[in-house]
């Protein structure tokens, strides 16, 4: 924009309170420019994962937003972290077979998310996996298979009918033989979602949070654009199978890509099945998109153990839910899509 000086202005045929007018629309119209919202973006290490926050932000405040944004998450990651023994989730894991506990707000509200899928995925889900979880890491490190003893003395220990709520009080009970409590499949999905929310109360209206392949996309980016997300290939990293466009919305995957154990030359998925005891391996890839994060979070994981029939069939029941399947291994892999997924994907000719 080319703005004339005052002196340039006095030589100019026009009367002093115009000119004055002028310098008023002038100032306006830079100061409106200075509020026009640019996108801001870090990157921190944080819930065992990389974690991005970009915002569309007008004022100063953008990079005060963001931290606030990592620090509501980081609050959650010492609430919720089971490879912390200071964490609440570990102290209440300590606590199994005694009393009922109170817990934090944020701690109840994910158990109680956690135990409605645990519910609606037959537990396919379950946020006692927990023993399991342990002794797959422990075959992985002393590189040999668990055997039928060692599963089944951890299998009858994972029971989410076990964990009993009382939203009253607040308070959590876990009954025998349950003994100990993993959110890792859900508490991703909820930080990004909480992030968002912060973020909103601050007064930024567009935001994306991405801890690792869990996102929340929160409104739209200037212009009533929608965020566009990549959906990774679970056989090449630097590839992406397709591209989302969301807004207020959760895109999650889900997939033994991701994290896994190797035992005896065979690669194992970190997801296991609560029915079998045994690592889920149907699904390399499931990806979900929902309302809420901690349920894309969730059914993420319960659909990789489900599997394609069943986990399309549940996400098909579920409104504005919808799912996205990597069947087959990196030689010929088939992608198969809930009815409706197709609406969020980008065509081809519209990808940059
Ligand atoms: P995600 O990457 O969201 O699918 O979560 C995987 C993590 O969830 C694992 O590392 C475990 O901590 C936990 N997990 C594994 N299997 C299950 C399951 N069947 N139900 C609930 N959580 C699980
Ligand atoms: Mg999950």
């Amino acid at each position: 924009m080319n703005v004339c000086t005052f002196s340039a202005l006095r030589r100019l045929p026009i009367s002093f309170s115009a000119c004055l007018r002028l310098l008023v629309w002038v100032t306006l119209a830079l100061c409106s420019c200075s509020r026009v919202a640019t996108p801001h973006s870090k990157t921190r290490t944080l819930m065992d994962t990389l974690v991005t926050v970009t915002i569309y932000d007008a004022d100063k405040s953008a990079p005060g937003n963001i931290d606030a944004a990592f620090a509501r998450m980081k609050e959650l990651e010492s609430l919720l972290n089971v490879h912390d023994p200071t964490s609440e989730l570990s102290w209440l894991s300590r606590q199994a077979g005694k009393q009922p506990v109170t817990v934090s707000a944020d701690t109840f509200s994910l158990l109680e998310e956690s135990l409605r899928i645990g519910r609606l995925t037959g537990g396919a889900f379950d946020p006692t996996i927990s023993p399991l979880v342990s002794l797959w890491k422990q075959a992985a490190q002393r590189k040999r298979l668990p055997d039928k003893r060692e599963l089944e003395s951890a299998s009858i220990r994972v029971d989410y009918r076990k964990v009993i709520l009382d939203r009253e009080a607040f308070s959590v009970r876990l009954l025998p033989p349950v003994s100990a409590i993993d959110l890792g499949g859900i508490a991703k999905g909820y930080a990004a979602e909480e992030a968002a929310r912060l973020l909103l109360s601050r007064g930024v209206g567009s935001a994306l949070v991405e801890p690792g392949g869990d996102i929340f996309a929160l409104g739209t980016k200037p212009g009533g654009k929608p965020w566009v997300v990549g959906v990774q290939n679970p056989f090449e990293e630097s590839d992406f199978i397709t591209r989302l466009s969301v807004s207020d919305a959760a895109v999650v995957t889900s997939g033994n890509y991701r994290r896994f154990f190797e035992i005896e030359g065979r690669r194992f998925s970190h997801i296991i099945d609560p029915r079998t005891g045994w690592p889920a391996d149907l699904v390399p890839s499931v990806t979900v998109i929902a309302p809420h994060g901690a349920e894309a979070d969730a059914l993420a994981t319960a659909v990789s153990v489900l599997g394609v029939d069943a986990g399309l069939e549940l996400v098909e029941s579920l409104p504005e839910t919808e799912c996205l399947l990597v069947t087959g291994d990196k030689d010929s892999f088939k992608l198969v899509r809930s009815s409706s997924f197709s609406k969020y994907e980008v065509p081809a000719d519209k990808r940059r």
